[in-house]
């Protein structure tokens, strides 16, 4: 019988993300053995798909309170010793064009493709294997060295790193093994829910769904948070980058409150009434917004007849519900559209340094498999390369 061989190495990287690819280049930069393992066919799926097509592949500021975690002190040293000037620096050595779109988002001029290349082209400088189109079969770890399984291979390393990322948008081989090898090495997982993803109405608030397709710049507030953007309704419920940015915060049984005229002073409505008494609300709302989204919030305060004819103390209540809409979501579109996954590898089992776990000398985490979710604007790649790079440097 044929005897399978192990191919050793410095380390193993498992996925090749945003996350793995830095680290891999990185380690294997600074003189490292490096094999990275994708079980898809090729590396980056989802950098290729990013903003839409065109990969918002960092934000001009990336501070720690624009992330969530369950530990909001975690991310704050690997984003300060990699910031999105040193990705920028990166992308510019590539002679990749970019440009700001706007809230310091930056994107590629060309195709996000060229982000996947500009890090193969990085892992090859490093000397990186990488192999593509194998599931890990087995990881285990003893004297010292873990030993992964993918195919006929086994490889073994004295450093694991987990970058697999998170469960969001399964179609394109995402899955949860980051966190089941994370639990098999005595790591604890925060509860994964869907981030950044749309949000779904019912009941009484379905007939909101025959908007689909309009939108409003908006504000939305869930708690303490909120985003002033584009609100889009859907033939499901909300979405659209306002919703997309609070839904990280909203949890089942929590409303969400939109300001449909964040422009407006208080007492507005009062004065149009003085300016044009003849007019309907519904009428002054068609000037501000879309002409069937005022139909159904005029028709909802039930305000109809002339402004003249209203009693002040009813403008100021329909102007204050228009200002702090109360959705009550009855679900998400879960993680078949989230664009992250919230909650992952808790951070308290690691090193906000190193990335590496405390218990377990050699197996480390980054990326999206950790408790770490950024907002909307490319802060979750800025956190996939700051993280990769956290731990390149270590191994
Ligand atoms: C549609 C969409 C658009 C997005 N746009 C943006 C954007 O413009 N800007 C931004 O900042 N963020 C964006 N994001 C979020 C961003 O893509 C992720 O946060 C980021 O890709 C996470 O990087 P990662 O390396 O941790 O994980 P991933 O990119 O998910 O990489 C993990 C890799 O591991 C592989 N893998 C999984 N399981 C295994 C296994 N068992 N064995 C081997 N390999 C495995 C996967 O195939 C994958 O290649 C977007 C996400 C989506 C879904």
């Amino acid at each position: 019988m044929k005897k399978k061989t192990t191919n050793s190495y410095d380390a193993i990287i498992l996925g090749a993300g945003g996350a793995g690819m830095m680290c891999a280049a990185v380690a294997g930069q600074r003189g490292r053995k490096v094999l990275l393992i994708e079980h898809a066919d090729k590396a980056g799926k989802k950098i290729l798909i990013s903003g839409g097509g065109r990969c918002n592949f960092t934000n001009l500021n990336t501070p720690a309170d624009r992330y969530l975690c369950a530990n909001p002190h975690f991310a704050k040293s690997a984003l300060s010793r990699y910031g999105p000037q040193d990705f920028i620096a990166l992308v510019e050595k590539h002679h990749i064009a970019w440009h700001e779109k706007s809230l310091g988002q930056l994107f590629c001029d060309g195709s996000a493709k060229q982000i996947v290349e500009m890090l193969l082209d990085e892992c090859a400088e490093g000397h990186v294997e990488l192999t593509y189109g194998q599931e890990v079969s087995d990881v285990d770890h003893g004297n010292g060295m873990f030993r992964v399984t993918y195919g006929e291979t086994t490889a073994a390393a004295p450093a694991l790193v987990i970058a697999t990322g998170g469960p969001s948008i399964p179609k394109m081989g995402a899955t949860g093994f980051a966190y089941d090898l994370a639990r098999k090495f005595g790591l604890k997982v925060v509860e994964p829910r869907p981030g950044l993803v749309p949000l779904t109405l019912g009941g009484d608030e379905t007939l909101f769904r025959s908007l689909s397709g309009v939108s409003a710049q908006v504000i939305a507030r869930c708690g303490k948070a909120e985003f002033r953007e584009a609100a889009l309704f859907t033939y499901k419920g909300l979405s659209g980058p306002a919703i997309l940015q609070i839904s990280s915060y909203w949890k089942r049984g929590d409303a969400i409150g939109i300001d449909f005229l964040p422009d407006l002073k208080r007492g507005w409505l009062r004065e149009e009434k003085h300016n044009q008494p003849r007019t309907s609300l519904r009428s002054v709302l068609a000037r501000k917004l879309s002409a069937r989204l005022a139909d159904i919030l005029a028709e909802r305060t039930g305000l109809v007849g002339e402004l003249a004819n209203i009693p002040d103390n009813k403008l100021d209540e329909a102007e204050r519900r228009l200002a702090d809409w109360q959705f009550n979501p009855n679900g998400s579109e879960g993680f078949a559209k989230a664009e992250v996954t919230l909650g992952g590898i808790n951070t308290n089992g690691l090193s906000s340094q190193t990335m590496e776990a405390k218990t377990l000398s050699g197996l480390y985490a980054i990326g999206e498999g950790v408790d770490v979710t950024g907002w909307l604007g490319g802060y979750n790649f800025q956190w996939a390369w700051a993280s990769g790079w956290a731990a390149g440097q270590s191994l």
